[in-house]
């Protein structure tokens, strides 16, 4: 790395730091348990500090969980994990799936989006991943990047049209306008994966909801 690369490093990190204070704030106002934390190694600390040894844990569609390498460090720690995406799952015993995931004691997953205001902002297409943020029965766990910081619900809706949903498209092959052209176009295609929008402007009542807010770019 060169004295540049270093220096821009350093005034992304530091901004990255006071953005994640001012999303942390909003979110503990709004009824979550959030922290800041700066590195991807830091966040898997999190999440294993805050998921008991042994417990089921379930984990629906997220890059992000993924990529922090969290279902195997939580099972090589007894805990039981729920998950659709394995490929071995065959496609008539998904939706029993889904609601394992659902029914677990510990939800973790990523949020689409989070706003300088505090809320949690996701568009879904089947539909289980949002119904576990809202309707998971005990504790739910948020980590979200930075990367997916947005001043308010409209532009982080549409940040997720133009810059999540063709990335995960193109990921699940799926065959849609927004993965040609690099950017939503509202479609009517019957492949549409834009269909459920959840936005949780508080903590649902009787949860024990945290979010994990990171200073790197995780997910998209
Ligand atoms: S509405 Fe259609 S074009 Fe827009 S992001 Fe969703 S799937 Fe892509």
């Amino acid at each position: 790395m060169n004295l540049m690369q270093e220096k821009n490093l350093e005034i992304r990190k530091s901004l990255s730091s006071s953005l994640g204070g001012t999303v942390v704030k909003a979110l503990e106002a709004n009824g979550f348990k959030a922290l800041y934390v700066a590195t991807a190694a830091e966040a898997v600390k999190a999440v294993l500090d805050l998921v008991p040894k042994g417990s089921s844990v379930g984990v629906p569609g997220t890059s992000t969980i993924r990529e922090l390498g969290l279902p195997g460090e939580l099972e090589s720690r007894g805990c039981k994990i729920f998950q659709h995406w394995d490929p071995s799952l065959a496609p008539e015993d998904r939706p029993k799936r889904w609601e394992d995931e659902i029914a677990s004691d510990v939800y973790l997953t990523s949020s689409n989006g989070v706003t300088m205001d505090g809320m949690l902002v996701n568009i879904d297409g089947t539909g289980n991943r949002v119904a576990g943020m809202a309707w998971a029965k005990k504790r739910i766990i948020f980590v979200v990047g930075i990367n997916k910081v947005s001043r308010d619900v409209q532009s982080s809706l549409q940040r997720i049209r133009d810059v999540a949903t063709p990335v995960n498209a193109l990921r699940l092959g799926m065959d849609l306008p927004c993965t040609k052209v690099g950017h939503c176009v509202d479609c009517k295609s019957p492949q549409r994966a834009c269909r459920a929008v959840l936005i949780l402007e508080r903590a649902p009542f009787g949860r024990d909801a945290h979010v994990i807010i990171v200073g790197e770019n995780l997910g998209y």
